[in-house]
């Protein structure tokens, strides 16, 4: 288990003081952490979830998610339809129960960021260094073939045959034996999530952890940060204490559906600034496949392989795969018919769609509660028909029976003449089956104070002692996804501060 400081666990009020306090161990928070703390800053690290090792890896799905994901998984977006955006609630935050694929931002989106948003040296190779020594740390390596599992080789069979391209996804699991339960955390530690990674990397190097303490609020004295306080929380989350830390630097990573509501409790978010805005979500769905062959899909890596032909219109298509328990209630018809279905899941595969938004939703906090709103614009419901259409012909070019597109209007298809027709039908969001694993953008980051709530050294701008360092400081869809970006921004951010340090002599 990942080492923790003990007091945080006992009952009490509590008082420390440091010289940076993070808020979050998840993409964001751990590398500032473990970045500024081997550069010998005093660093205490603040997370509400608790180990991931606290619950048995033996542990069924539903029991897993339940320990590892914020309330039980539940957390989505209300607009023109419920999306499900499930976010990690433990060390490691959403990291520890990701699919653990690792990409870069392609160049023309960190172009756009540069030009239109004015952050600097992202395009041309700026980003490279961070996103190196990101990589190296956390393994990134394309999955070897012989754990691609058979439901990518289905995949691969059908774009073969319509003459797309598929890739092996880059990911950061070491030493992965495929076992395929990487999304309710990996029982080997395979996978280098920052509870695996970073985290010990800043523990290592001096840094205090407390879990199950719940930021309330970051305190400003004087205009300038002074610390947080926090509720610490008992093992069934009832409140046992409060924690003040003080320290002259506070950062916030709580994650792009959290940070706006910790800002606006601290009175950061004040009236006409854009902290919440600019939600993107990257709309996903699932497309499952029937085949006459025994598939045994949950062998192997779930998400090990892509399909990027269709990049340049915003549509990617990548690896999934969820246990039948999870299955069941996804798929078509009810009594004996669904029972019948069921019983082939064996025979049964999966493959998953996201979309590049140009959609924007916001966070607002209602009751202390973090409420998302996001409207599925035309355009993005369109990209999501040919996403699905498309994959469902790959299916088909497999030789799949049976295709469940998550459509509401066609459940089952049974051709490709039915899976191009699903382009032409006029649909709208409610239509399909969505989730959404990809928030970001809600506290943006840029050059220009009029459209930005962070600098491009990650200071939130009026508050000075304030940084974000987590998804929300994307200016706009990342196209592909997130987590490697988010580590490169916050260690670029944790470059910054140690830099100011030192030209301090010490702060
Ligand atoms: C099932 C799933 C699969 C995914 N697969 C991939 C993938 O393969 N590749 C990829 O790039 N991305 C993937 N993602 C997304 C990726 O994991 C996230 O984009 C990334 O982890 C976000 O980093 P973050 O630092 O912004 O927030 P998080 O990683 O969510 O970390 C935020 C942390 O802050 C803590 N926190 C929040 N509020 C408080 C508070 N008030 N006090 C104390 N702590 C607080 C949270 O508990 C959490 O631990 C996936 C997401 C999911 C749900
Ligand atoms: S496939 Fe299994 S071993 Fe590999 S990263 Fe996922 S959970 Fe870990």
């Amino acid at each position: 288990m990942t080492p923790t400081n003990a007091a945080s666990v006992r009952p009490g009020d509590a008082e420390e003081r440091a010289e940076v306090v993070v808020i979050g161990t998840g993409a964001g928070g751990a590398v500032v952490a473990a970045e500024l703390a081997e550069a010998g800053i005093d660093v205490v690290l603040l997370e509400e979830g608790d180990h991931p090792d606290r619950v048995a890896p033996e542990a069924p799905p539903l029991v897993r998610i339940g320990a590892l994901y914020r309330d039980g998984g539940m957390t989505g977006t209300i607009g023109n339809t419920f999306i499900p955006v499930p976010l990690g609630r433990t060390v490691g935050g959403t990291t520890t129960v990701n699919s653990g694929t690792c990409w870069r931002t392609p160049e023309e989106v960190l172009l756009r960021w540069e030009r239109e948003f004015g952050i600097p040296s992202l395009a041309g190779g700026g980003l490279a260094p961070e996103y190196e020594r990101i990589e190296k740390a956390i393994g990134a390596a394309p999955v070897p073939e012989e754990i691609l599992g058979p439901g990518a080789r289905l995949v691969r069979r059908g774009a073969e045959v319509m003459g797309l391209h598929t890739t092996p996804l880059t990911r950061n699991a070491i030493d992965c034996r495929g076992t395929g339960v990487c999304a309710f955390g990996c029982p080997r530690r395979a996978k280098q999530s920052t509870d695996v990674s970073f985290v010990p990397r800043a523990i290592r190097a001096g840094a205090r952890l407390h879990v199950r303490a719940r930021v309330d609020r970051v305190l400003m004295e004087g205009g300038r940060a002074s610390g947080v306080v926090a509720t610490r929380l008992d093992e069934r989350d009832r409140p046992i204490g409060t924690l003040r830390v003080r320290a002259p630097r506070v950062v916030v990573a709580a994650g792009a559906l959290l940070t706006p509501g910790l800002l606006a409790a601290s009175g950061l978010a004040p009236r006409g600034s854009e902290v919440g805005l600019h939600l993107r979500i990257h709309p996903a769905s699932r497309v499952v496949a029937l085949f006459d062959e025994t598939v045994r899909a949950w062998e192997g890596v779930p998400q090990s392989l892509q399909v990027r032909d269709f990049e340049g219109e915003g549509i990617v298509l990548q690896g999934i795969w969820v246990p039948p328990q999870l299955l069941a209630p996804t798929l078509p018809g009810a009594g004996p018919e669904h029972e019948k279905r069921m019983a082939a899941v064996a025979r049964m595969a999966s493959f998953g769609a996201l979309i590049s938004d140009a959609s924007e939703g916001r966070v607002r906090t209602i009751a202390g509660r973090a409420a998302p709103w996001y409207r599925m614009n035309t355009a993005d419901v369109r990209k999501m028909q040919r996403a699905i259409s498309l994959l469902s012909r790959i299916y088909f070019a497999a030789g799949a029976r049976e295709v469940y597109p998550g459509v509401r209007q066609m459940p089952v298809l049974h051709s490709v003449a039915e899976a191009e027709a699903i382009e032409q039908l006029r649909l709208r969001a409610s239509d399909f089956e969505l989730m959404a694993f990809h928030p970001m953008g809600t506290a943006r980051m840029g050059g220009d104070a009029a459209r930005s709530v962070v600098d491009p050294a990650g200071r939130l701008r009026g508050a000075p002692g304030v940084y974000v360092a987590d998804a929300s400081l994307f200016p706009t869809s990342s196209r592909l996804n997130p987590q490697l970006t988010i580590m490169a921004l916050a260690a670029r951010i944790a470059r910054g501060m140690i830099d100011e340090a030192a030209a301090a002599r010490a702060w």
